[in-house]
C-alpha cells in the first residue's frame, strides 16, 4: 500500500485530478462530458469529478468530496458523477486502490466491439502495464447493474473494459491508473493494426506465465489461491443470424 497515496492532501489531489481530466479530454480518451475520475483522500473520503462538466475545462475547485456511500461532504456546488458507484465499489473491494479512472477510450471499445479479445497477450508490454486486461459483460450505464457487475472484476483486475461502454483502470495512485488507461488504448491500437494486417498468434501460455512472474512477483490477484475471479473475456452472446445458427446446431445435437 502506498503511503504517499494515503497521505495525499486534498489540494494536490484536486490539482492532479483536474490535470488528468484535461489530459483525457485532450487525448480524446473520452468525449468532453464523458468519463470520471476519483482519488481516495482517506479511509472514508473520496474526491471525484462532478456530473455534467466539460473535462477539458474542469477546475480543481469543481471537484467534490464524497463519503463511501457517494454523499457529498462539505462545501460543494455541483453533484457527483452519476457513475460514482463504479468508483466506490473499487475502493470497497480493493484497499490497495487509491485512484480510479473511468474513460471511453475509442480504440479499445471499437476493438472489443469488432470481436477482438483484449485479454490476449500479443505483446509482452501489456502484462507489465496492465496485468490481465479483462472485459466485463454489458450493463446499463448509471444503474446499479454496473457496480454489481464490476465488483468481482475489480477485486481481481486493474484494467477492466465494460462492453459497449468504456474502461475502468485502478491503481495505488492517479499516475498509475492513468498509465494503465494509456497502455490499454495503446495496446488496442497495436492489436487493431495486427488484426487489419491479417492477425497474429498470442504469446504461448508458458511465456505469458513467465512474464506475469517477472511483472507481478507477488502473484496477480486473480491467481491468488481461493480467489474466484470472473473470466477475463465474456462468453459471447450470439445475436441475430449467429443466434439462429447456434440454436440450429444445438437442436441437431439434441440440446435445445
Ligand atoms: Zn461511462
Amino acid at each position: 500500500m502506498s503511503s504517499t497515496s494515503e497521505r495525499i492532501d486534498e489540494r494536490s489531489a484536486r490539482q492532479q485530478v483536474a490535470e488528468a481530466a484535461r489530459e483525457i479530454y485532450d487525448r480524446r480518451l473520452s468525449g468532453a462530458m464523458d468519463g470520471n475520475l476519483s482519488v481516495r483522500l482517506g479511509r472514508d473520503r473520496v474526491l471525484t469529478t462532478p456530473s455534467g462538466v466539460h473535462k477539458g475545462r474542469l477546475k480543481p475547485e469543481d471537484l467534490i468530496v464524497v463519503d463511501l456511500s457517494g454523499r457529498p461532504v462539505g462545501r460543494h456546488t455541483g453533484r457527483p458523477s452519476s457513475e460514482i458507484d463504479l468508483h466506490l465499489v473499487a475502493y470497497e473491494r480493493r484497499p490497495d486502490v487509491h485512484a480510479v479512472v473511468h474513460a471511453h477510450p475509442p480504440m479499445a471499445i471499437a476493438y472489443q466491439l469488432a470481436g477482438g479479445r483484449l485479454s490476449e497477450v500479443l505483446v509482452s508490454e501489456v502484462v507489465f502495464a496492465c496485468g490481465q486486461v479483462a472485459t466485463a459483460p454489458y450493463t446499463t450505464p448509471t444503474t446499479m447493474q454496473v457496480p454489481a457487475m464490476l465488483g468481482d472484476f475489480l477485486a481481481c483486475y486493474d484494467v477492466v473494459l465494460m462492453e459497449r461502454h468504456g474502461s475502468v483502470t485502478v491503481g495505488p495512485d492517479l499516475d498509475t491508473a492513468m498509465a494503465r488507461l494509456d497502455a490499454l488504448e495503446h495496446t488496442a491500437h497495436i492489436y487493431a493494426a495486427v488484426k487489419m494486417m491479417g492477425g497474429a498468434e498470442p504469446l504461448p501460455s508458458a511465456e505469458v506465465d513467465r512474464l506475469f512472474a517477472i511483472a507481478h512477483p507477488n502473484s496477480p490477484p486473480y491467481r491468488r489461491p481461493g480467489s474466484a475471479c470472473p473470466a477475463a473475456e465474456p462468453q459471447s452472446t450470439p445475436s441475430g443470424a449467429d443466434a439462429d445458427l447456434v440454436q440450429a446446431v444445438l437442436r441437431s445435437l439434441g440440446r435445445a
